[in-house]
């Protein structure tokens, strides 16, 4: 039988923190345990937020953790080609559609909406896509595209789901509410989620999927915020065919008000820590690792 394959796929958008730590530690020692392999993925899609300087310093700060990693490391900025090609198999298969509204456009609708009564929200708490782009007639869609508009391609998730019914994964970790075992998949409370836009032809939860299974991960743990996503994840591997790792979600670390990490927060950012003398073990201490 072959290894058990583990990953480490931050974002570098920003210094990682303790929780990142805690993440990376952890799959790296269950790896270990399982006499597996430790994947370091670079998750950069979006060239907006990332900065080579941060991505040197998860290289820098994961080494100094004592973590190695097999190379060449897998860039997400390199592959567009991979996740293009998962987008016109959907399209093709008429499961996607553009939408043309801003962000700004997206607000007040839902603020119409909720004028009248609640509007649903994913499990993010975010609202779900409230416009009428699905029923936008071909030549308009065409005529905007032309035009040069920006663009959203989102998935039809009520044509979606009538391809891949009853989905659930294996969950070894625990949920937000304490699901464990076999949780049933709910895709439908993200509406129609975007897989890709006008300048990036894919989205989080494409490219992890793609990548996930094109790397062989077996397991994938992480922290438990991305609990819910899972659900996209599960109905996007049914529709491309994909069979599905085992997920083990951990618990989230939080500062002393309670509140998730933030890369935004230099104050458990990890090169903070270190310039403040801590060591390694301190940090496996500190996020309750032995
Ligand atoms: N890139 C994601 C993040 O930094 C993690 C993706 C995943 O583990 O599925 O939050």
């Amino acid at each position: 039988m072959s290894p058990p394959v583990f990953r480490f796929a931050p974002s570098p958008n920003g210094y990682l923190h303790l929780g990142h730590a805690f993440s990376a530690l952890l799959n790296f020692d269950l790896a270990r345990e399982a006499k597996g392999r430790f994947l370091l993925r670079i998750e950069d899609i979006d060239p907006t937020r990332c900065r080579p300087k941060f991505e040197s310093a998860i290289y820098e700060d994961l080494a100094w953790l004592g973590i190695s990693w097999e190379t060449p490391v897998r860039r997400q900025s390199e592959h567009f080609d991979a996740y293009r090609k998962a987008v016109e198999q959907f399209a093709a298969q008429g499961l996607l559609y553009p939408s043309f509204e801003s962000r700004a456009e997206i607000a007040l609708l839902v603020a119409e909406r909720e004028a009248v009564g609640p509007w649903p929200r994913d499990p993010d708490g975010a609202p779900l896509y409230p416009g009428a782009a699905k029923s936008l007639p071909e030549p308009e869609r065409q005529r905007l595209i032309e035009a040069g508009a920006p663009y959203a391609l989102r998935l039809d998730m009520a044509a979606a789901r009538e391809r891949a019914k009853h989905l659930s994964w294996t969950e070894q970790g625990e949920g937000p509410g304490g699901e464990h075992g076999t949780v049933p998949a709910r895709p439908e409370a993200w509406g129609d989620v975007v897989l890709a836009r006008k300048e990036t032809p894919t989205s989080y939860h494409l490219s992890v999927v793609i990548d996930d299974d094109l790397q062989g991960v077996t397991d994938v743990v992480r922290g438990q915020d991305l609990f819910w996503s899972t659900s996209v994840h599960r109905l996007l591997q049914a529709l491309l065919g994909i069979a599905p790792p085992t997920y083990r979600h951990h618990r989230l670390i939080c500062d002393s008000a309670g509140q998730k990490l933030s890369k935004s927060t230099t104050a458990t950012a990890l090169r903070e820590l270190r310039a403040g003398g801590a060591t390694p073990v301190d940090i496996r201490r500190l996020v309750g690792l032995s």
